[in-house]
């Protein structure tokens, strides 16, 4: 390679043909600009003229949107018949099963006036499985337990506090309640009714209100000594730990170290299947059967076939995922809490760290919630999670936030063999009662339409 001299004639010709160059370059780009309509920057044209681009451009945008919009709603409508795998076969996909499976409640809500709304989530044909009994506060999670049963809840979110006795700080008012059952204790009650606790093991160690350890014991270990039906969840997974989505290979483990036997947890891994409107019936029973041959079996927890049953769509969200949103949207993301930091003193604080991550989550929009599925089904995958009930709060218009929801079940079921079904969760605000209403006409509208479009599309066939 030869020096070249500043100053020499080498030095001047390559100047002029870098300069060239650039010019070349910057003429390119004029061509580009120039077929949008940005040629006007050179020489001022007319106004009429100006309006006429500017219209022609408006036009056009919004034809290129519309054809966006299009193809988008084809796709989605369409996803359902575009992949065959033979791990996980289309016809063995959730596409009979209702995309809302169930009504609940966020805590700390008082469930009692929910009473009415309830009853017509059941007559739709909605589990209703509201959470109550997570934070102590001086008992009153009894009554609202106690309230979800007898207004038909067939689940309740959380629940530790079913647990409590006279002893252990059941108020009167509630053992009287209790009383004319016959029973004394919601634990009691629960196992005859056959209602089904959802446990979040970390997720109660996490906040220090839920009080877990009150009854001596793990209260998961404590509900399946009682002899009452439980579920696993992992809540809001991506808060803590590594933020990965569900951690409901860590929550075996741990029920195991707590000393449960493996056919103690592979039967609430049965009951989940058994009670989850998220797989085809027919579907089921592999799924029972390979659970009950993991807890004969010596196989790693990696083999069992498990169920997520209590998560939330904004608080699973893996860190990557909110990582790459943050960033973009030039945010700080909130990071995820070590499981053997400090806690958090209650649901309060918990909340103003949920709710950085929620704004984070919103500002992606609506159309990334089929990318925020996909994230949460990926890590279920790897843990062997083949079923995940949802909580979602809608935002925006609900009917398009279900059909995303829709989207995203669709993908999740074909790239990773995960079962998903949505659980509508009304928020804690002072317009609960009018929010949970308006919900509840657009979730069954939503179930309604989902299996009407799907006849029209079976016939289309
Ligand atoms: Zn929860």
């Amino acid at each position: 390679m030869s020096v070249v001299i500043p100053g020499s004639d080498i030095a001047k010709k390559r100047a002029e043909v870098e300069s060239h160059r650039e010019m070349h370059n910057s003429i390119r780009g004029l061509d580009r600009t120039f077929s949008t309509g940005a040629q006007f920057h050179w020489k001022i044209p007319p106004k009429e003229e100006r309006d006429r681009v500017d219209k022609l451009m408006k036009d056009r945008d919004a034809k290129r949107a519309q054809q966006l919009a299009q193809a988008k709603a084809k796709h989605y409508k369409r996803t359902s018949f575009v992949w065959t795998s033979e791990k996980y076969p289309a016809t063995e996909g959730p596409w009979d099963q209702p995309l809302i499976s169930g009504f609940g409640l966020t805590s700390p809500c008082a469930v009692k006036p929910f009473g009415a709304l309830f009853k017509r989530a059941l007559d739709a044909g909605l589990t209703v499985q509201p959470n109550a009994g997570e934070e102590w506060r001086h008992g009153e999670p009894c009554f609202n337990i106690l309230d979800a049963i007898e207004h038909g809840a067939k689940r309740i979110g959380h629940g530790i506090h079913a647990l409590a006795t006279p002893s252990t700080g059941l108020p009167d008012q509630v053992s009287i309640r209790l009383a004319s059952y016959g029973v004394s204790s919601m634990a009691e009650l629960m196992k005859r009714e056959e209602v089904t606790v959802e446990v979040c093991l970390i997720s109660n160690r996490m906040v220090e209100s839920t009080q877990c350890e009150r009854y001596g014991t793990e209260p998961l270990r404590a509900f399946v000594r009682a002899g009452v039906p439980v579920v696993l969840g992992s809540d809001h997974s991506g808060m803590w730990s590594d933020g990965e989505a569900t951690n409901m290979h860590e929550q075996v483990a741990l029920a195991v170290e707590m000393g449960l036997k493996r056919p103690e947890v592979a039967e609430i891994m049965v009951r989940s299947f058994e009670l989850t409107r998220a797989v085809p019936e027919a579907v089921k029973p592999r799924l029972i059967q390979q659970a009950r041959k993991w807890a004969q079996s010596s196989d790693p927890i990696q083999a069992l076939p498990k169920a997520d049953m209590h998560a939330n769509l904004d608080g699973m969200i893996p860190l990557w995922w909110l990582k790459a949103q943050a960033d973009a949207q030039g945010v700080k993301c909130p990071v995820p809490k070590e499981e053997d930091e400090a806690k958090w003193r209650d649901l309060d604080e918990f909340r103003e760290v949920y709710d950085a991550r929620t704004a984070i989550i919103r500002n992606a929009g609506l159309d990334s919630i089929p990318s925020q599925i996909l994230a949460i089904a990926a890590s279920c995958e790897q843990r062997h999670v083949r079923v995940l009930e949802l909580s979602i709060t809608p935002w925006g218009k609900h009917l398009d936030f279900f059909r995303m929801c829709s989207a995203g079940r669709t993908l999740a079921y074909e790239r990773h063999g995960v079962f998903i079904s949505f659980v509508v969760t009304v928020g804690c605000t002072l317009d609960a009662l009018a929010d949970g209403e308006k919900l509840l006409d657009s979730s069954i509208e939503f179930n309604r339409l989902w299996s009407s479009s799907l006849d029209a599309e079976i016939d289309e066939y």
